[in-house]
């Protein structure tokens, strides 16, 4: 490699990856630096710990496939933030465990008339937590943002007040978690690390429903965080009222603060979501084809995403400049996939039908081969062919967590690039699902 200069090599490395992942590249990409490049290791350097978070969680399989392609040597790739250049640290540094998404900040959130409450409160309540509406319950229905919300209140919180301890968590890793200190014997220590917290954020606490025992503790902790003047912030599908399977309690006290819906965006304000997305990833599109994809798509705001990404894939394979017309024909396309919904229940339909496994035992703890293979390919083609989280993912097999997740899709991701069998295996259940009847 030293006939090339490293900075060449790193660079090429970027583009590649790129083109091989156009769904997350980010504009920051740019900034990306090389802390290491030798002896089977590329040390990409990163502005901070969310966009090191970003890349090891979406980009680590397409930037070491560029980084094998552009080397030609079987490298892998470490993602780090870069301490070398402090200017080029975007923030101060947050030194914390909290894994945030460097997309959603409420720089990157737009506002519109159908999401002004729950932005304005949710601003208010990071500049003091605990004294402004306590708890803050965003509730609307999926993709239009309560996530984002989530985030942002925790980094702008966090930029105001580094020494802030903020616990935020999925509710499946809430249960998961309550669970783990149940068969542990240790749930002092688990009540023990939300009594110190300042704030606590809980998304899709929907997922408590028919989970009787964790409802109980959740209703403790609640308790303990909100008596002792602390924040707590949570989100659902619906308002508290209509949470189904909720102990009368738990809902009562969900509405002693502010409760804050999200609505459908307007055809305006997803225009300009159109705009920023486009922004984020650095892609340059006129008024005219942020209108045309507003109004083809509306449903949610990930699916204005995923046009996008279709857009942005179209234009770096053909070459061409993205221009209406490559807009028009791109869309057509995504507008197909949009409608042809693939859930995790399809997949795992036709996994457990091709493994001859029942979904009781994907959802079971047995390790065996024989059912953890299968379960790894579900929750590989999931994370390849839905939109769902990691954390989402690990709920439908049983509260995997998302560690478990990740390590089967790197683990079945790395046998789809080396090994044929599986690879025409992975083709042919990809087939059968995409092309399975639809409801
Ligand atoms: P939810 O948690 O409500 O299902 P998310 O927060 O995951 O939704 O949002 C889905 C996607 O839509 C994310 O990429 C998010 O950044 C984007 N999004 C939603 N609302 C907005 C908005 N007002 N401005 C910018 N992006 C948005
Ligand atoms: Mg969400």
């Amino acid at each position: 490699m030293a006939t090339r200069d490293v900075e060449d090599i790193f660079g090429d490395i970027v583009a590649e990856a790129k083109a091989i992942d156009p769904a997350h590249v980010r504009t920051w990409f740019d900034k990306l630096t090389v802390v290491h490049l030798d002896g089977g290791l590329v040390g990409v350097g990163c502005p901070d710990e969310a966009t090191a978070h970003f890349l090891r969680d979406n980009c680590k399989e397409s930037f070491t496939r560029a980084a094998q392609r552009v080397t030609g040597y079987l490298v892998t790739v470490e993602f780090s933030v870069d301490h070398r250049d402090e200017g080029l640290r975007r923030s101060v540094s947050l030194g914390f465990e909290l894994k945030l998404h460097p997309d959603y900040t409420f720089e990157n959130f737009v506002v519109g008339p159908s999401n002004r409450l729950a932005h304005a409160s949710c601003v208010a309540v990071s500049h003091s937590l605990g004294s402004t509406y306590n708890p803050l319950f965003l509730y609307g229905n999926s993709g239009l943002g309560k996530t984002h919300l989530l985030h942002a209140v925790c980094c702008e919180a966090k930029q105001r007040s580094t020494e802030a301890v903020i616990q935020f968590l999925s509710c499946e890793e809430f249960v998961n978690r309550f669970i783990r200190a149940i068969q542990q014997g240790n749930v002092a220590a688990f009540q023990r690390q939300f009594r110190s917290v300042d704030g606590l954020v809980i998304d899709d606490i929907q997922f408590l429903r028919e989970r009787e025992q964790s409802q109980e503790e959740f209703f403790h902790t609640f308790n303990a965080v909100y008596n002792n003047g602390k924040q707590i912030i949570l989100s659902a599908d619906s308002p508290p009222g209509k949470l189904p399977s909720f102990e009368e309690r738990l809902v009562s006290r969900f509405s002693w603060g502010l409760v804050a819906g999200i609505d459908p965006p307007s055809y305006e304000t997803r225009v300009a979501i159109v705009r920023k997305k486009a922004e984020l990833r650095g892609l340059d599109i006129t008024d005219e084809i942020a209108q045309y994809v507003a109004r083809k798509v509306h449903a949610n705001i990930r699916e204005l995403e995923g046009a996008l990404t279709t857009l942005y894939a179209v234009a770096m394979t053909t070459g061409e400049a993205v221009s209406l017309e490559l807009a028009e024909r791109a869309l057509d396309g995504q507008i197909q996939f949009a409608t042809r919904h693939i859930s995790i229940t399809d997949i795992i339909d036709v996994v457990t039908r091709h493994f001859d496994v029942r979904l009781a035992d994907l959802q079971s703890k047995r390790r065996s081969q024989s059912i953890a293979l299968p379960r790894q390919i579900c929750m590989y083609l999931a994370r390849n062919l839905t939109k769902h989280s990691l954390e989402e993912i690990g709920g439908h097999l049983g509260g995997r967590d998302h560690t478990t997740v990740m390590h089967a899709c790197n683990k079945i991701g790395e046998a789809d690039r080396s090994d044929a069998e599986t690879h025409a295996l992975l083709d042919e259940l990809t087939k059968q699902i995409t092309q399975s009847p639809q409801a």
